[in-house]
């Protein structure tokens, strides 16, 4: 079995979370299988195309595969986190939500004038917050290398609104 038709198999579909009409896809059985997990980091190595600088993850399911692929790729890595969580000096950019607005955070001393930074998540859904992680590290001066995710719902079409920033998009499984 592929490792895709593996995180197929595992992945559990959540109907109506966190509100109706959402299928939520729960990744927690995966990180209860080591083997795959290691799999999956290997996978995201094999697909990253170019080299990148540091690898950005996306608050809070964004740090598992991301901090273990920035590792196995020997780069930093950076959190991107809810306005009001990281101790030190931040830089922050505001986005629209569809009721409302949210903020997003990382430190300054993160990104440098003119690195590439690849951007992970566990799921691209319409794309809404991996623009806004995207706009953050643009306003510390950074390049966007590209984008990682497990899931992509992609007949929500979140990849098409990256192409702006990035068209080095890999998500291993498609819903
Ligand atoms: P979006 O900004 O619409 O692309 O949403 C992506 C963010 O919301 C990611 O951080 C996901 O973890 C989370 N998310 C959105 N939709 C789902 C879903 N159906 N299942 C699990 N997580 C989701």
């Amino acid at each position: 079995m592929t490792v895709a038709e593996r995180i197929r198999q595992t992945i559990r579909t959540i109907p109506d979370f966190p509100k109706e009409g959402i299928q939520f896809k729960d990744i927690t059985p995966i990180l209860q299988d080591p083997i795959l997990s290691k799999d999956i980091v290997d996978e995201f190595v094999k697909l990253l195309d170019g080299k990148v600088d540091a690898i950005a993850g996306i608050e809070s399911r964004g740090f598992l595969f991301g901090f273990s692929l920035a590792m196995q790729l020997g780069v930093p890595f950076i959190l991107i986190r809810k306005k009001g969580k990281l101790p030190y000096e931040t830089i922050s950019h505001k986005y629209d939500l569809e009721y409302g607005t949210a903020e997003i955070e990382m430190h300054t001393d993160s990104v440098n004038e003119g690195m590439r930074i690849h951007i992970h998540d566990d799921l691209l859904a319409t794309g809404g917050t991996a623009i806004a992680a995207s706009e953050l590290i643009k306003k510390q001066g950074g390049k966007i290398a590209g984008y990682s995710f497990l899931v992509e719902l992609a007949f929500l079409k979140g990849a098409e609104k990256l192409n702006t920033y990035s068209n080095q998009t890999a998500s291993l499984v498609k819903y």
